[in-house]
């Protein structure tokens, strides 16, 4: 699934749109997630101002209107030229003055959707801040952590604590902490919740700077892979051994998610034990 380090990735190689003028436009299969408006062709005519990420959403603002696009389980944007050959499962094509750009989404849970009714926006309107904003800060997450009942790695993955922290950061986060992911949330002490939250930044941009990861088969709108899959220490090895003492990894389903943690490095404490 894409990750937020991918929807980065997809929106800073979707930038040479920027100016261009959308040229036509033409829907191949409209049932994605949501359909397709039926009204999209109002983007003739219009240039496209300004390409925003917010949580795993990319905000593309045109003239007149503003368009919200997400990758779903298996979406993603490819810049072509109208004669590169069509690919099945490329079910919208907006052709800009110097770009034709492809939606390819296989599994069809991704949308396209204008942003401009209020139902829309609530979508976005109700998430927690951005991982790398200064917003997401120890106080703020201590506080979000101290009314938290559930482990911290559910609390972590909660959008509306802070957005774009997926299994795989989540799961990494913890094991370079060596905090375990069913520790009560409420329970991380001072030093535990700062150093996540410094973990959390660290590990989305080292994903971001090497182009994304999440998906084996991922490309961004160039066509380029990302390398940031063949750096992880946890996340995907359950019975292997673990870089820092060999113990074997282990796999507990939380919230009907895998989370692969190392029972040695991340031993599972139920109170606070800082003094
Ligand atoms: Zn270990």
């Amino acid at each position: 699934m894409p990750e937020l380090p991918e929807v980065e990735t997809t929106k800073t190689s979707l930038l040479p749109l920027l100016e261009q003028r959308v040229q036509s436009v033409s829907v191949h299969n409209s049932s994605l997630r949501w359909p397709i408006p039926n009204d999209i062709e109002k983007l003739i005519g219009q240039r496209l101002i300004q390409l925003k990420r917010r949580s795993k959403y990319i905000l593309a603002e045109f003239e007149r209107n503003q368009m919200l696009w997400h990758l779903g389980m298996s979406g993603s944007f490819r810049l072509c030229q109208p004669n590169d050959e069509l690919r099945k499962h490329d079910h919208l094509i907006i052709n800009f003055e110097d770009h034709q750009l492809r939606y390819h989404d296989p599994r069809r849970f991704g949308c396209i959707l204008w942003l401009d009714s209020e139902s829309k926006s609530k979508l976005i309107d109700t998430l927690g801040p951005e991982p790398l904003s200064d917003d997401f800060n120890a106080a703020y997450l201590q506080e979000k952590l101290n009314k938290k009942n559930v482990g911290i790695k559910i609390a972590l993955m909660d959008n509306h604590v802070v957005v774009g922290v997926g299994n795989i950061y989540a799961t990494e986060s913890l094991f370079n902490i060596g905090v375990h992911p069913a520790q009560p949330a409420s329970t991380l002490s001072k030093t535990q919740v700062e150093k996540l939250v410094v973990e959390v930044k660290r590990i989305l941009k080292h994903a971001i700077d090497l182009g994304g990861s999440t998906l084996r088969d991922y490309t961004n709108a160039m066509g380029e892979n990302g390398y940031f899959q063949q750096t992880l220490l946890a996340y995907g090895r359950a019975g292997e051994m673990c870089v820092n003492c060999e113990t074997t990894l282990e796999n507990l389903k939380l919230g009907q998610r895998a989370s692969v943690f190392c029972p040695q490095c991340q031993p599972l404490k139920l109170k606070n034990t800082e003094i």
